[in-house]
């Protein structure tokens, strides 16, 4: 019998506010522990929280990105668990009307180009942090306790590994290009569970599916999710059943184990928050929203191709990150050659920001003044070799390309008569050399280019010495 594979995931986002969802503490990370904290996010009794207004923004604005209908009608609902980190004994979330829904990301794998649904967008605070590894039993640091997230659950739309990792990759680039989420898995702000069944090739009714969590790169989901589907195959073809249970994935060991018997909605005895009046996402409101969304990734490529007529190849390695085509566009602006400023951003740049491991907001060259360097090389005033060796200058301090040039000396000889002294000189000190090219040994010629570009230190115009070497020759 043949099987495929379900999937849907839950990926929960910290927003990037400044206050937490419900207080005015700090959503600073790193702080001391226990220090952003009052007495609301550490649910004293008898007080109240007040909604943050951005957070209902961030939420829309990713439900907006993603195709979602936006609920006017919001409400907070209680999940109720007890843990040491949830010092209030629950969760303020959203439960059957949450701010979003009915939404897709579109993913391309090598086999496939498909939507994958959103069912659902929802705010909710996080819990704070138990932290087992310091030489006590528990430690309970409740800094995060209120710090806002929202959760985008998926539909079982997803088919394997491959899939997941490529949805969660168009899913980080539209949050980070928003600019609601720094997108980083291994500082847990974006964390992903993924839900995975398996069923006879055919079927229509979902099988009964696990839960793997614990996850803290994309490529781990992937590997992950691929063990999961293997292990549940493998339990059914030797007459097993899958039990729904919640697995941790050990990235070290590459295998998921148990952690516990997976629990209910009902388990959680939802009920909305009392505390907390409904929140209502005006017409009016909506398209203020709206107005805040940049131009999102797919449409950018789009742009790039067809309007700065670059091959797709760069537009799709420019857009990946919102900070380089940011960069790359400044530095059009400046010198108005899209495939020259492609060219620079793809090659040298990129390697710095690779090699630094730097935001393109910390790369040392403005894009100005890398947009200056290839008008230098545009308008012939100096060689594209000469331009590798101003760049890492201008890596030093960020100067003026045209006063390095200038500075340095470093200007393009084009002046025929200077360059017909050194042709001379050449020629002069090589007999042999121009024998050899008058009896018909054309490849001389490059020996002849090369030593005349060395003698001027790289700044002649190779095409003119090219020329006016071969007018003397003959
Ligand atoms: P919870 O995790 O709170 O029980 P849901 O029932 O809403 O939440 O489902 C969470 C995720 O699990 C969603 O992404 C959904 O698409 C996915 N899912 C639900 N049933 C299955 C299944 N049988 N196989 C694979 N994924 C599933
Ligand atoms: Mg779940
Ligand atoms: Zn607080």
């Amino acid at each position: 019998m043949e099987f495929e594979a379900v999937i849907g995931l839950e990926v929960h986002a910290q927003l990037l506010t400044e206050t937490k969802i419900f207080c005015g503490c700090s959503t600073k990370f790193g702080n001391k522990p226990n220090s952003n904290v009052c007495p609301v996010c550490l649910g004293h009794p008898g007080v109240l929280p007040v909604l943050n207004k951005k957070v209902v923004e961030y939420a829309a604005m990713m439900g907006l990105a993603t195709n979602c209908t936006i609920n006017e009608k919001n409400v907070f609902a209680r999940k109720n668990y007890f843990y040491p980190d949830l010092p209030k004994g629950y969760q303020t979330s959203q439960f059957e009307l949450p701010i979003c829904e009915h939404g897709y990301i579109e993913i391309e794998t090598n086999e496939v180009k498909k939507k994958i649904g959103i069912t659902r967008i929802h705010m909710e605070e996080d819990a704070g942090k138990s932290i087992h590894d310091q030489g006590y039993d528990t430690l309970v640091d409740v800094n995060r306790c209120g710090v806002p997230l929202i959760e985008i659950v998926s539909e079982p739309d997803i088919s394997s590994g491959e899939e997941a990792y490529q949805y969660l990759t168009n899913l980080k680039q539209i949050i980070t290009y928003l600019g609601i989420c720094d997108g980083n898995m291994e500082e847990g702000s974006l964390r992903c569970d993924a839900n995975i069944s398996i069923r006879p090739k055919g079927e229509t009714k979902l099988g009964t599916r696990t839960e793997v969590k614990n996850m803290n790169s994309f490529r781990n989901v992937q590997k992950a999710i691929d063990y999961e589907i293997d292990r549940q195959i493998s339990l059914v073809e030797d007459g097993g059943k899958v039990v729904q249970q919640t697995l941790l994935w050990n990235a070290d060991q590459n295998k998921a184990t148990a952690m516990r018997g997976k629990e209910e909605a009902h388990d959680y005895r939802y009920f909305p928050c009392p505390d907390l009046m409904p929140v209502f996402v005006s017409a009016e409101w909506k398209e203020e929203i709206k107005k805040q969304i940049p131009e999102l990734p797919k449409s950018r490529k789009t742009r790039f191709i067809e309007e700065l007529k670059l091959p797709e190849y760069d537009a799709e390695v420019l857009t990946q990150q919102k900070e380089i085509a940011d960069y790359f566009e400044e530095v059009y602006l400046e010198c108005k050659d899209a495939k020259l400023s492609s060219n620079w951003v793809m090659g040298d740049v990129l390697k710095i920001i690779n090699e630094r491991k730097i935001s393109a907001k910390d790369f040392p060259i403005s894009a100005n003044n890398l947009g200056k360097l290839i008008n230098l090389i545009k308008s012939n005033k100096i060689s594209s070799q000469i331009a590798k060796d101003v760049f890492p200058i201008m890596l030093q301090d960020d100067k003026d390309p045209n006063i390095i040039v200038e500075e340095k000396n470093l200007l393009q000889i084009t002046d025929t008569s200077a360059i017909e002294a050194v042709i001379d000189d050449v020629l002069n000190s090589n007999p042999k050399q121009v024998e050899e090219f008058k009896a018909g040994k054309e490849k001389v010629i490059g020996f002849l280019v090369g030593q005349v570009m060395q003698r001027t230190k790289g700044k002649a115009n190779p095409k003119m010495v090219n020329e006016l070497l071969r007018k003397k020759l003959s």
